[in-house]
């Protein structure tokens, strides 16, 4: 697997030139040209490089595959888009995204008031903001002052008290005006269809959100009574996420089509718009026989515009326009995480580690003559000698005939006559080898946190595509663990039998191993936890200028030791004296010292968490 399943996951977004792996747009730099570069300016640990024009990419790639549906159909609705914020809330990518989709008229998506005002202050007035989730009247309240601004916003009704709310704020906020301005509404409907998949909460009748069908009917009556029927424009569903399937999607297209007309029959006229929320999958499975979407985008626009078109038809109503919420879609893909390998943990059993003696116990002898002489034909053979010959070298050594030195000798050339008969008999895919591989895998540890940075391999078990930035000329052949430097033990990916990850083996004190993790622009940012205090990688911004060549923009470096406490609330103030105190008051150091240890002290805690290196010899030095 020399090209880590890119075909399957990296959508031509990267392509593989040489030995590296380099973004395939303009002048297609290296990704480890790029870290290098940062590196070099001081920021070590963990990198996550921000692309804008991939981000573009999804945008246009999502509104032409439509637009083209709707003409093929001759569709008269609109298409519209907004991002829903709870994807990505960061700045960096909020700004990028903003900028790129300018020609689009995209919007964003608000599911609580810290996001709604993001949507205020950088939707431009007139692309839509939809606004959906439970409201209390301070919420909606905004949502009115967003209307009055001139924004053209869509708050969604996600049960009755609410549209109860609605009604109140709006009396409230347009009563003796002249010319009363409000929001658009939206009424979330709870489907009959579930969603499928982990996130299968997000549709269905035991679903948090939306209306019944008998609340529908209330909704509609209260808003009439109101005189709030003008407001009513917009169905909304949204089915969950990372939707495998798309027969779930046209269940509820039907069923969202068939309230749409059938409201609209009943005298709702202002109806115009169906919100068929998020749920596009992403892939990102590095196998082919383990992908996660059975389904195009072009499939599914076809089934959205010819199924609306369907309906329309047959209950005699205008086509409405299509919403989408879209996130992990347009998000996913933007952001590549670059973390340092910093140690190989089996690197112990290497032959320089044997400490052979004049005389060994015979079985040691015999384990060291099989190494030397372990060729294809006898690996087989061998291998089960050694494994023999390991069993009773261990019975020896707990009945105290053999020592610590014979025994270390045993681990390293079992070990390595194991991984040699392997890589010996790598075409014989039998069981046994397979378990002697889980025995064999090759610890990297790796200067991240899969906490702050890939939450959902912790919490979901998602797979993210993750392979070496170079060597990729050479084949990999250990099998592979990676382990983050939290110090929990769920912060490890293990080898898995079924979806194998090799790496090369490398020698970290004497190059540099990085590895990237792809496709963790959709949620792994805001729902990343500080656990054990690792916090936001060092990010940075990489935009094309128009001779191609790369431009790194925006740097934030990861917060320091300090910033970090500040925000647990510890009055770092205090921490602070109390660390120069104890220096300073200490009996045990002399002036000179005591300067030295301050001006240390002070130059560690201005640098974030994670490890700069723990090998010996440091490049610096
Ligand atoms: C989360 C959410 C989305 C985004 O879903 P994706 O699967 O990321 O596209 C869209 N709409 C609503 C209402 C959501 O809650």
């Amino acid at each position: 697997m020399k090209s880590f399943g890119l075909d399957i996951w990296g959508d031509d977004n990267f392509i593989i030139q040489d030995d590296t792996i380099n973004v395939n747009h303009a002048s297609k730099p290296s990704l480890i040209s790029i870290t290098q570069e940062i590196r070099e300016k001081g920021y070590k640990g963990p990198l996550l490089l921000r692309f804008p024009h991939l981000i573009e990419k999804q945008i246009s790639t999502l509104f032409n595959t439509f637009n083209k549906a709707q003409k093929e159909f001759n569709y008269k609705g609109e298409f519209q888009a907004v991002f829903p914020l709870k994807v990505n809330q960061f700045p960096n990518f909020v700004h990028a995204l903003m900028e790129v989709s300018q020609n689009y008229n995209y919007g964003l998506e608000a599911g609580s008031k810290a996001e709604l005002i993001i949507a205020m202050t950088q939707t431009p007035l007139g692309a839509p903001i939809t606004v959906n989730g439970f409201k209390d009247k301070e919420m909606i309240s905004l949502c009115f002052i967003a209307a009055k601004m001139g924004h053209n916003i869509t708050i969604t009704i996600e049960g009755l008290g609410e549209l109860e709310t609605i009604i109140h704020v709006n009396q409230e906020f347009n009563n003796d005006i002249e010319t009363p301005i409000s929001p658009k509404i939206g009424v979330r409907i709870r489907l009959h269809s579930s969603g499928i998949g982990i996130w299968a909460k997000s549709g269905g009748y035991s679903s948090k959100f939306g209306l019944t069908s008998t609340e529908l009917l209330e909704a509609y009556e209260m808003l009439k009574k109101n005189d709030l029927l003008d407001s009513l424009w917009m169905i909304h569903f949204h089915i969950g996420s990372q939707m495998g399937d798309i027969a779930p999607l046209k269940k509820a297209l039907r069923e969202a089509g068939n309230i749409y007309a059938d409201l609209k029959n009943r005298g709702a006229t202002a109806l115009g718009a169906i919100n068929i929320g998020g749920g596009l999958a992403v892939e990102y499975s590095q196998h082919p026989h383990n992908q996660e979407r059975n389904y195009s985008l072009k499939e599914f626009a076809n089934d959205v515009i010819y199924l609306m078109q369907e309906i329309s038809k047959r209950k005699g109503v205008e086509e409405p326009s299509i919403f989408t919420e879209s996130g992990r879609f347009i998000a996913a893909s933007h952001s590549v995480l670059v973390a340092p390998v910093l140690e190989l943990f089996s690197q112990e059993y290497n032959e320089k580690g044997l400490r052979l003696k004049e005389v060994n116990p015979p079985l040691i002898q015999e384990l060291y003559d099989l190494f030397n002489s372990l060729k294809r034909e006898n690996a087989r053979e061998y291998l089960h000698d050694a494994l023999d010959h390991m069993e009773s070298l261990l019975t020896l050594f707990d009945l105290g005939y053999i020592d610590l030195e014979d025994r270390s000798n045993t681990e390293i050339l079992v070990n390595l006559i194991i991984k040699k008969s392997i890589s010996l008999l790598k075409d014989e895919d039998t069981d046994e080898l397979n378990k002697l591989q889980d025995r064999i895998q090759e610890k990297y540890l790796v200067n991240f946190s899969a906490f702050q940075s890939l939450p959902d391999f912790w919490g979901l078990a998602q797979h993210f595509p993750v392979m070496p930035l170079d060597k990729l000329d050479i084949k990999p052949t250990n099998p592979a663990s990676i382990w983050d430097i939290t110090c929990d033990s769920d912060g490890e990916i293990g080898f898995n039998r079924d979806l194998p990850l090799y790496l090369h083996d490398i020698d970290v004190s004497k190059e540099e191993y990085f590895l990237a993790f792809f496709l963790t622009g959709a949620y792994q940012e805001v729902l990343g936890m500080k656990h054990n205090l690792f916090t936001h990688p060092t990010e940075a911004v990489i935009t094309f200028d128009e001779d191609g060549k790369y431009q790194i923009e925006d740097l934030i470096e990861a917060q320091n030791l300090m910033d970090v406490l500040d925000d647990l609330d510890y009055d770092t103030n205090i921490m602070d004296k109390t660390l120069k105190y104890r220096i300073e008051e200490s009996d045990l150091l002399g002036k000179e010292e005591k300067r030295d240890l301050l001006g240390k002290l002070y130059l560690y805690l201005s640098e974030n968490s994670y490890l700069k290196t723990i090998q010996a010899i440091d490049e610096e030095h």
